[in-house]
């Protein structure tokens, strides 16, 4: 019959480490994308930049051999610096301070739980909204990561595991970065194109979409066992 105890989540610093390596795995995968859609409604420079930006991320974190002694706060906020000092543009600041909010949302976790880990996120992206002030529906990167957060309180709330928060926060990610195809940007470079920026997705939606996505896939590999001594 019911569980009386929940199960305790992962450990917090070797789902974040692991996120933040999937993550530039994934950017430098789709550098190139990322890059030809802001050539579209930008400046051409977006995949290149958080390619650079998350390679130093790794580059810094270095690798934790076989047990984890960084905490989770520790790896973001090393991460954030490392975005805010590497990538220029809007989305440097921007994934910074989403990473470094997270660093302090999370500080003294030792596991990642549903409830706590939604509410970390969700004021995470309520300060890069605050930083871009910008809302969702702008045409941003806001348009994938504010719908990530909603399907992630839901999912928790309705008694979620952290798997399927975070499988539900990635399907809300992709389906915002599809719907800012239909938007016109009012923040940021395409902003200048006005009505001309429609029919085109967004490029910041479309890397936040991968990075909910390496969420995803870090969650799901530290549930097998893997990713432990990295
Ligand atoms: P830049 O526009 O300075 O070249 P990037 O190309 O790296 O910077 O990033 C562009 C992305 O940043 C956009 O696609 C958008 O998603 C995001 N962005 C730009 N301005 C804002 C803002 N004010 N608030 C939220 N996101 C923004
Ligand atoms: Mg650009």
């Amino acid at each position: 019959m019911a569980e009386l105890t929940r199960r305790a989540g992962p450990d917090a610093a070797t789902v974040t480490r692991r996120w933040l390596v999937l993550t530039a795995e994934l950017v430098a995968r789709h550098a190139e994308e990322l890059t030809a859609l802001d050539a579209a409604i930008g400046d051409g420079d977006h995949g290149i930049n958080l390619k650079r930006g998350f390679a130093v991320v790794v580059e810094r974190l270095g690798q934790a051999d076989g047990v984890e002694t960084d905490t989770a706060t520790v790896i973001l906020r090393a991460a954030g610096q490392a975005l805010v000092g590497t990538v220029g543009g809007a989305a440097g600041p921007l994934y910074g301070t989403l990473l470094l909010e997270l660093a302090g949302g999370l500080e003294g976790a030792t596991t990642l739980e549903p409830e706590p880990f939604g509410g970390a996120f969700g004021g995470a992206v309520a300060a890069v909204a605050r930083r871009g002030r910008s809302t969702a529906g702008e045409k941003t990167m806001l348009d994938a990561l504010v719908p990530a957060v909603g399907a992630w309180q839901a999912a928790a709330a309705a008694g979620g595991d952290l798997a399927a928060c975070a499988d539900a926060a990635h399907g809300a990610a992709v389906a915002g970065r599809q719907a800012t195809e239909a938007l016109v940007a009012t923040k940021g470079r395409a902003s200048y194109l006005g009505e001309r920026s429609r029919g085109h997705v967004d490029p910041g939606a479309s890397s936040s979409a991968l990075l909910v996505g390496a969420l995803a896939g870090a969650i799901a590999q530290v549930g097998r066992g893997e990713g432990a001594s990295r």
